[in-house]
């Protein structure tokens, strides 16, 4: 058994194809494949309704861990949005209502955007930021900062014990998509560091800068690596 999962696999916790994605792609190079709950019958339903990524991270790993009796890794993550005082937050999956497709969230999210902008014009106005404004291409606009947020938990059901570790994005909604890669909010996120939305990363670039690429750095680290032995 491997600290990682069984054998050359790690397990993760999750039916999301953009995350099961970029696991695979991040565990790649370690020699390791990825299993979702897709490829197992009979899991149990999970029902998120922790208060923080963390607590739903947590509860995901414990529940497919116990029904596999094998180390799980889950990801509870989502976008954080200034101006809407942190949401969708831990609702981000399910903004636009329960199974929302991603086209229909991102359309939520800018009609929320442009809703308060027109009720707080002075809170709009404090979160504008020029310098990422000048950036973005003809007709794009600067609506919020925001942030993306991913809690990691590894569940061992031999030890019952967890590892866990956070990693966070910090970049800005636009009110334009741009970009067919990723997953999610990512068409809207624009990344300062990049001067591209997220959504126009490749999967490297992604996760070199992205919330589950650091949380995932810091996993590893903690866990000392991740055998295969
Ligand atoms: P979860 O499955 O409850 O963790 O939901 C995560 C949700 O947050 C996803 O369905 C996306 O809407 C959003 N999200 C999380 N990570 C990302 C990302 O890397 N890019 C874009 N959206 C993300």
């Amino acid at each position: 058994m491997s600290a990682a999962g069984s054998g050359n696999t790690v397990i993760v916790a999750t039916k999301n194809a953009g995350k099961v994605r970029e696991f695979a792609h991040a565990f790649a190079p370690l020699g390791l494949s990825v299993h979702s709950m897709f490829d197992y019958d009979h899991l149990p339903e999970i029902v998120e309704d922790g208060d923080t990524f963390r607590a739903n991270a947590r509860k995901k790993a414990e529940s497919v861990g116990r029904a596999l009796g094998l180390p799980v890794l889950a990801d509870d993550s989502g976008l954080e949005v200034a101006l809407l005082d942190g949401a969708p937050g831990v609702y981000s999956a399910r903004y636009a209502g329960e199974g929302a497709s991603d086209r229909a969230n991102n359309e939520k999210l800018l009609s929320e955007l442009e809703r308060i902008r027109k009720e707080r014009p002075e809170a709009a106005g404090e979160l504008y930021n020029r310098d990422v404004a000048g950036r973005l291409p003809d007709g794009a606009e600067v609506l919020s900062r925001a942030r993306f947020v991913c809690a990691l938990a590894f569940y061992n059901p031999i030890s019952r014990t967890f590892t866990e570790s956070e990693g966070f994005a910090e970049g800005w909604i636009i009110n334009r998509p741009f970009g067919e890669e990723g997953f999610g909010y990512d068409p809207l996120f624009w990344v300062p560091s990049y001067n591209r939305t997220m959504g126009e990363l490749s999967k490297d670039e992604k996760q070199s800068i992205s919330h589950r690429g650091q949380a995932l750095k810091r996993l590893i680290d903690e866990l000392g690596g991740l055998r295969t032995d």
